[in-house]
């Protein structure tokens, strides 16, 4: 590590923050995390325990009432000023993103300012929480609707985004009234530390937010969820941990806010613009190595252009550089872990044996760190578990169609629905896609749709709920009506 890697670690708290305090951990037991681009340990955290959680959620709920009744202008400045504080270290927290988890800087960048843009973002919602009044239709009475903070939240994060996935929930919720216990993951945690401790500095009252880092997270957080206190889960990670903790949320009756798995379409028609297709391509499938819910799973591309698109986007992609996401100009860091690798390459392998065109990549690279080799396949078989599965690697798979009915027909053969791309110049056919492909978000043109003030957020298994825009701050908000008779 170099030196300022060294002093930037210093700066990152080890302990839980719990009730406004850094505390230790009950458990006797500690998190290492590793940097996945050597395998090597770079800090050393504490193991949440259970009786930890419960002094959490004894926090969150004791704050609560008064949180609630601070000021709108008030929870939306701290907001703001957590933003200011955010842009004078974006260099710091771009590195430590790159550290725990691998990405490139220069996206590590790019996080810090699409994950700072929800402190803003929220900073103004905040005072824009309304309702209305109005005489109900008999005309005896007056009607009056209003939102409350839904109350004390429990936020579970994943590893793949460590920032903007944090951002993304604490600050609706505190903007809405909430206070909140974040559960970072256990391979990413650092990020969350140090982004509450910039939280700490810019004044936010004790026991608004908590910080839980545990290796136990199921056992932690099934008491946090079951406990009567707590009235909100959301949570962003793998269909199937949704799927459980949606099942335990029925028991506490919780609002919760679901972002899970995606399985992207990328629709290349014959009409396209082929370069502008492979520059979203690029975008689509290559941020963060591949490991994005929003990544671009399945190439689908006119059998007359798939042979043209296929040979450009292979032209790039033996281009890019691969290495530790800190040295210049590199496009391809190494995956979270080796289990990641293992399944990339699992997935590549299944589609090879079922048929599939090997054109570049297919193999893990040697040496140390979880490196895999950025890979296109053509040809992809039906059936294979690659256009099935989540590859979360940077694997391009590409399948031909013949007509537009085909080519809708494949984008939604999936139990998934989160974001889907499709590449045109006919605004006709764009326009019938935005009613026929089964999807929460669309790119049209785009290889990227995430903005702060836009509803983020999928279909079927893809999820529950949306982040970002107006409609992120009312999944923390509940709706109270009040009838005043009047005539
Ligand atoms: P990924 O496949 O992206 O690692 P996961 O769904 O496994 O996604 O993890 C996302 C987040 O959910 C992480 O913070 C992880 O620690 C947490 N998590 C995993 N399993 C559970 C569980 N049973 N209960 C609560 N949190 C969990």
């Amino acid at each position: 590590m170099t030196i300022s890697e060294v002093e930037l670690l210093a700066k990152v708290p080890t302990q839980l923050f719990i009730g406004g305090e850094w505390v230790d951990s009950t458990s006797g037991r500690a998190i290492d995390v590793h940097d996945p681009a050597t395998g090597a340990v770079i800090m050393t955290i504490a193991d949440a325990s259970i009786s930890d959680a419960s002094r959490a959620m004894d926090a969150a709920a004791d704050a609560q009432a008064s949180w609630a009744a601070t000021a709108p202008r008030v929870r939306g400045e701290l907001l703001r000023r957590a933003f200011d504080l955010l842009q004078e270290r974006a260099d710091e927290f771009a590195l430590l993103m790159t550290l725990e988890m691998g990405k490139p800087l220069a996206e590590a960048r790019g996080e810090v300012t699409y994950g700072g843009e929800f402190l803003r973002w929220f900073s103004e919602e905040a005072v824009r929480i309304s309702g209305r009044y109005g005489s109900n239709p008999e005309g005896t009475g007056r009607m009056i609707v209003t939102h409350k903070p839904v109350g004390p939240s429990y936020l579970i994060t994943p590893w793949n985004f460590p920032l903007a996935m944090a951002t993304r929930k604490i600050a609706p919720a505190l903007a809405a009234g909430c206070t909140v216990i974040v559960k970072p993951a256990e391979l990413t945690p650092l990020t969350t530390l140090y982004f509450v401790k910039l939280l700490e500095e810019v004044g936010l009252p004790k026991g608004v937010v908590n910080v839980l880092t545990t290796s136990t997270s199921k056992e932690v957080s099934a008491p946090i969820i079951a406990d009567p206190r707590l009235r909100k889960l959301s949570f962003t990670g793998s269909t199937a941990v949704g799927v459980s903790l949606l099942k335990q949320a029925a028991d506490n009756v919780l609002r919760t806010s679901m972002e899970l798995g995606g399985n992207a379409p990328f629709l290349v028609f014959d009409d396209a613009d082929l370069d502008k297709a492979v520059e979203g391509a690029m975008i689509a499938k290559f941020r963060n190595i591949g490991q994005a819910c929003t990544a671009a799973n399945r190439f689908i591309v006119h059998e007359s252009v798939a042979d043209a698109f296929a040979s450009k986007l292979t032209e790039r992609v033996k281009a890019m550089k691969i290495g530790r996401g800190t040295e210049e100009g590199v496009g391809i860091g190494p995956l979270i872990n080796d289990g990641a690798v293992d399944k990339a390459d699992e997935l590549v392998q299944d589609a090879i044996a079922r048929g599939a065109t090997l054109v570049t990549g297919g193999s893990r690279v040697d040496g140390d760190g979880s490196f895999y080799q950025p890979t296109v396949l053509t040809e992809v078989v039906a059936g294979s578990d690659i256009l099935r599965e989540e590859i979360f690697g940077p694997v391009v798979t590409i399948v031909p169609f013949t007509d537009e009915a085909d080519a809708v027909a494949k984008a939604n053969d999936t139990q998934y629905g989160l974001v889907s791309y499709a590449f045109t110049q006919d605004l006709a056919r764009g326009l019938r896609l935005v009613d026929s492909l089964d999807t929460g978000m669309l790119g049209l043109n785009v290889g990227v749709v995430s903005n702060a003030a836009a509803p983020f957020g999928g279909v079927k298994q893809s999820g529950i709920g949306r982040e970002g825009g107006s409609e992120g701050i009312a999944e923390y908000l509940d709706t109270k009506y009040v009838l005043v008779p009047f005539a």
